[in-house]
């Protein structure tokens, strides 16, 4: 699944280990995955990063990418920017300075929590929303849902709140805190711990934006059992973490989390969380269905991102353990928030704006408006022959699908076993539909093979 120059992906299908059961492109919420020669493929424009297919992989063929741990070391000041999601995967027997400790322990000079940003978050999109010309407003939090609404609901573009997402703001903070202690910018590296692959590829390649502060990332499954080794052997460098270290108030604890940020918004806001529940809720919202919302909160995973693919734990459990740890949080007085609020003012009002962004539609089907629209009539009379039972068996997700990469040059019709039995009559003959399937689902499926993978 790797990027092309355009658009780059974080996850890698490992064809040697791809069986081609087609699970993922089924799975797949925008039709970004067919199966040609056994194997999956991945259609690059289409694809929005959200994990559905990495979930359903029986054989766990396919990979997210991160950057090698050892690089943290070329830097002098070390700092893990963690979300709150990471302190949820550990027991309550272990604390979140434990978990400090521990990140000191495996190599890290600072960590620091992402949703520290929060607070200042707050003021800035209830702002947003207040002078919105575009209602309701869709938070930018979820990667996963700016790239869904990009590509499959190109119309609400505009409705995506156009501020950087906490990761953004709480590493520029950091980054300028160092930098104003002494540091050389090239002397601090700041790596972002990741509970999904559409935040590694928000970082890598930021939306309606250019650059990130954030210098790497690393995988949460990843970097859990590190610390969980530290914290089981008894190793935690007690001294290693000063507890001086900002601390997340109750908001910020739980912003990850569904209805963290709704919570928090003026006027009438909503959570949806799971990706199929954000499509039937955006479908609304197009039909102009949904009257005198202000505000969406829309999460790709389930439970948000305690649901993230990368956090190894239960995301009800790890929700529950953020809960407990939010509800047990100081309430900051309203002194100390506006200072900090201040200072995040101070330190990155200038960048916390994203630039406009654009529509990706998938369904453009050329960039020339009268050959988009040709190949629009192509699609139809070519639905006129196919089932419309979406089956599949074509390697294509849906009917519409081998449709629009007949048109596209990239499929034919012959790879339609319904029609086939028709097109027998006439040309097709069954060798000949034959040597059709074989190439959409490889030599090997149709061999007797007692041992082939069934699940
Ligand atoms: S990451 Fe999501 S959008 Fe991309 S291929 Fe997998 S399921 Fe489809
Ligand atoms: S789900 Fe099946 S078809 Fe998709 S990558 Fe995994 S093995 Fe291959």
């Amino acid at each position: 699944m790797k990027s092309s120059s355009e658009f780059y992906h974080a996850l890698n299908i490992q064809t040697d280990l791809c069986i081609g059961c087609s699970h993922c492109m089924r799975a797949c919420p925008t039709e970004a995955l067919r199966v040609r020669n056994g194997k999956a493929e991945l259609i690059n424009n289409r694809c929005i990063d959200c994990g559905e297919c990495y979930r359903v992989c029986p054989t766990h063929a396919i990979s997210i990418e991160q950057d090698d741990f050892s690089q943290i070391f070329n830097y002098k000041v070390r700092i893990a920017l963690i979300p709150s999601v990471l302190y949820g995967q550990f027991s309550s027997s272990f604390s979140q300075n434990d978990v400090h400790r521990a990140l000191i322990t495996i190599g890290f000079t600072d960590v620091w929590p992402v949703e520290d940003s929060v607070d200042y978050l707050v003021t800035k999109i209830n702002e947003y929303t207040k002078n919105a010309s575009h209602k309701p407003v869709i938070s930018s939090f979820c990667p996963a849902i700016v790239r869904l609404i990009q590509v499959k609901f190109p119309s609400l573009v505009d409705n995506i709140a156009l501020i950087r997402p906490p990761i953004d703001l709480t590493a520029s903070y950091v980054k300028s805190k160092y930098i104003e202690e002494g540091n050389h910018n090239s002397d601090i590296g700041i790596f972002y711990v990741t509970p999904c692959a559409a935040k590694i590829v928000a970082v890598r390649r930021p939306e309606g934006d250019d650059s990130s502060d954030v210098t790497g990332i690393i995988n949460m499954d990843f970097i859990y059992n590190k610390i969980l080794k530290v914290l089981s052997n008894g190793n935690n460098d007690k001294n290693g973490e000063p507890d001086s270290k900002p601390s997340l108030g109750l908001r910020s604890s739980s912003w990850a989390l569904t209805k963290g940020e709704a919570a928090s918004i003026h006027g009438k806001a909503l959570a949806i969380d799971g990706i199929w529940n954000v499509i039937e809720f955006l479908e609304m919202v197009e039909n102009e269905e949904l009257t005198g919302v202000d505000y969406l909160e829309l999460r790709a995973c389930d439970e948000s991102c305690a649901g993230g693919i990368l956090a190894p734990g239960n995301r009800f459990l790890t929700a529950e353990n953020m809960l407990r740890d939010a509800n047990s949080k100081v309430v900051w007085s309203i002194d100390q928030s506006m200072s900090r609020i201040k200072d995040y003012q101070k330190r990155v009002e200038d960048i916390a704006n994203l630039k406009p962004l654009k529509p990706r539609s998938m369904l453009k089907l050329d960039e020339d408006m009268v050959r988009a629209m040709g190949k629009m009539e192509r699609v139809n009379r070519l639905m006129c022959y196919l089932p419309g039972i979406d089956c599949g068996v074509c390697g294509a997700p849906s009917c519409v699908a081998l449709a629009e990469d007949i048109v596209q040059g990239n499929g034919a019709l012959s790879q339609c076993v319904f029609l086939q039995k028709i097109m027998e009559n006439n040309k097709l003959n069954p060798e000949h539909s034959f040597r059709i399937m074989k190439k959409i689902w490889g030599e090997n499926r149709f061999k007797k093979d007692c041992d082939k993978p069934i699940k």
